[in-house]
């Protein structure tokens, strides 16, 4: 692979307009002690989270270029050289820590899922992402774009859409308007029912979103007779996380 191509697949869009780097640092809740940004690139958010008092600040950048850069012009920081997908959440910090990034887009539903997987260490995300991406995790019930990541995420955090930001403000521009969300833990330890099952419920349901849960849900290959048939007559995309916890624990209820 070239170099060229090896960074566009990095999702390298740096952000040049200091002002929504402000903003997105600023978005921060006051009590985040433990920070830890993704892909810091030439540390535009960084330079912000750095000056923080109080604060244990990691970042990790999988470019080599990028390290290079962060260790010559910010000597005090740690950074961490690796795939933010290879990390072990757990190890990081003594407590529970804020996740904040303008993150590389090619993998924004990755990092959501590992934020699901690992949401007994992630209090709070504050994070840019393709605007489309923003706005399927802020989505609520009857929603067109409401799916996977908006139940998952909203079972445990509480969601918000906070600003827009047009293409003009990257070197070089994405294709996409991009958009700033910020997720905080909303309490919830465990869902009330079996929380594998109910992981396996929601992707089946959507996985078909067009059909009805009676359909969609049939590929479990579990008995749906405990579900009720006003349920299973709806889609997937109609349900809030309450509803979908109720069918996991009909469906258990059966086995
Ligand atoms: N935060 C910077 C850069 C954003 S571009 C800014 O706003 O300008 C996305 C950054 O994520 C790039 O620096 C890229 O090298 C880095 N990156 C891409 N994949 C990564 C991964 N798997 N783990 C850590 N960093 C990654």
């Amino acid at each position: 692979m070239t170099e060229v191509k090896a960074k566009k697949f990095l999702g390298q869009h740096f952000l040049t307009d200091e002002g929504i780097a402000r903003r997105i640092v600023d978005s921060l809740s006051a009590g985040s002690h433990s920070v830890l940004e993704i892909g810091p690139g030439m540390g535009v958010l960084t330079k912000y989270l750095i000056d923080r008092p109080e604060t244990d600040f990691h970042v990790i950048e999988i470019d080599r270029e990028s390290v290079a850069y962060l260790h010559d012009h910010y000597p005090t920081l740690h950074v961490i050289e690796g795939d933010f997908l290879k990390l072990d959440l757990g190890a990081l910090f003594s407590g529970a820590f804020t996740v904040i990034g303008n993150f590389p887009y090619n993998i924004s539903s990755q990092i959501l899922f590992r934020v699901f997987e690992s949401r007994s260490h992630v209090s709070e995300v504050v994070g840019m992402f393709q605007k489309e991406v923003a706005e399927r995790v802020a989505a609520g019930p009857g929603s067109k774009t409401y799916g996977i990541l908006s139940v998952l995420l909203s079972a445990f955090y509480d969601i918000e859409y906070l600003f827009t930001v047009p293409e003009s403000v990257f070197n070089p521009p994405p294709k996409v308007k991009s958009a700033v969300i910020r997720l905080r833990r909303n309490g919830v330890e465990r869902l009330a029912c079996d929380e594998e099952l109910f992981v396996r419920v929601v992707k089946a349901g959507f996985n078909q979103r067009r059909k009805t849960l009676r359909n969609a849900l049939r590929q479990l290959g579990l008995p749906l007779e405990g579900v009720a048939d006003e349920v299973l007559a709806k889609r997937a995309e109609q349900l809030a996380v309450e509803e979908f916890v109720n069918i996991t624990n009909a469906i258990q209820s059966c086995q």
